[in-house]
């Protein structure tokens, strides 16, 4: 059993070293995580320049990209075999509901899950790392889960454990995304120069955090699972489209 981590804020972050101690007794490891902080870099790849992998004195690798380029640059020359699971974590932060679409923590694990490996991302609600043991025991106990029962499709989870004492922290929910409001507005500054400058500000609010929700469960003080997938398709949109789409139309005669 070999694994592959990775991580969103870089190969430094107690979040993965946390992690990686969880895991050691269960599988071979190996790390391949981001240089610097790239959380927020959604599964962006870095094609206008070559990626350095460089050694850290604790056998991390790292590179000099985003997250997916780590799991890219891994699965497709780096490493001199497939690995057979994708972990990704310990976030320092939730990635529950649109978080998904921005998170290069979830990322990190998509990009293991579009090729064809199983994955998992692991957040904790609250940054700063407190009970960052209980959020790495939690992620163990998956992993454990993993290796005795192996999923039999093609799986991507996403995996939020609230900041809690492991005492404290209820088993794991099966949930759905929920749903934030939009995220705060810009914050507008100034550099020394006078340019103007725009802050991104931090994401909206839950919006729906129903029952069955990620966000209803960790409120709870109970980890969340959501599987993913990444066919974006509407399908419920694609009979109206075809609708709206005039019969008269320029081009070809139909
Ligand atoms: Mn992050």
């Amino acid at each position: 059993m070999l694994i592959l981590i990775s991580n969103d804020d870089g190969y430094f972050a107690p979040g993965l070293a946390a992690l990686v101690e969880a895991l050691r007794p269960l599988a071979e490891l190996i790390v391949v995580a981001p240089e610097t902080n790239r959380s927020g870099s959604s599964n962006s790849l870095t094609l206008d320049r070559p990626l350095s992998v460089r050694t850290a004195a604790n056998g991390f690798l790292y590179v000099n990209g985003t997250p997916s380029d780590c799991v890219h640059v891994a699965l497709t020359g780096l490493l001199d075999r497939r690995p057979d699971l994708v972990v990704s974590g310990i976030n320092d932060g939730q990635n529950m509901g649109e978080d998904t679409l921005y998170s290069g923590t979830v990322a990190a694990a998509t990009e293991g899950y579009l090729f064809g490996l199983p994955s998992i991302a692991f957040s904790q609600v609250s940054k700063g790392w407190t009970h960052l043991d209980a959020a790495a025991a939690a992620a163990r106990s998956f992993v454990e889960r993993f290796i005795a029962s192996p999923l039999a499709a093609p799986s991507l989870l996403n995996v939020n454990i609230p900041n809690l004492p492991l005492s404290e922290l209820k088993p794991p929910r099966v949930t759905r995304l929920g749903r934030r409001h939009p995220s705060e507005p810009v914050v507008r500054s100034s550099t020394p120069y006078g340019e103007p400058v725009y802050w991104i500000g931090p994401a909206g609010k839950a919006a729906d955090a129903t029952p069955g929700t990620d966000f209803h469960a960790c409120a709870d003080g109970a980890v969340s699972v959501t599987p993913l997938r990444f066919d974006l398709t509407h399908n419920a949109q694609l009979e109206p489209m075809r609708e709206w789409i005039p019969t008269e139309w320029i081009g070809a005669n139909r």
